[in-house]
This record gives C-alpha cells, structure tokens and sequence, in this order.
C-alpha cells in the first residue's frame, strides 16, 4: 500500500501516512499517531469500489 496523505482531524495539519507508520484496525481503518498533536486518530480507507480512485473528473 502506498503512502498517504490525511489531514488531522484534531489539529488539522497534514500527515503523512506511510505503510509502516500506521495500524490497521481493519480492512478499511488505519490507526496512527498524529505527529503534529499527538492525538491517536483514525482514518477510513477505501481500497475497493467505484471511488477508490477518488471522484472522476469530468470531461
Ligand atoms: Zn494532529
């Protein structure tokens, strides 16, 4: 899994995320430590679907 780029939902500043960082909780929650506030946060991952890919822009 590649890294990823997640802003913090506590103190707002961007994190990155690599593979090695951060916890799996399940297949779709990570779990990681926020470098910036410390505050343990959790993010939703989408690995599958239609909008893994994130929103298609239009032509
Ligand atoms: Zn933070």
């Amino acid at each position: 899994m590649s890294a990823q780029v997640r802003s913090c939902p506590k103190c707002f500043q961007l994190m990155w995320l690599n593979s090695e960082e951060y916890e799996v909780v399940d297949e779709e929650t990570i779990r990681t430590t926020c470098p910036h506030c410390g505050s343990t946060v959790r993010f939703q991952l989408v690995t599958q679907g239609d909008n893994a890919a994130g929103p298609k822009m239009g032509h």
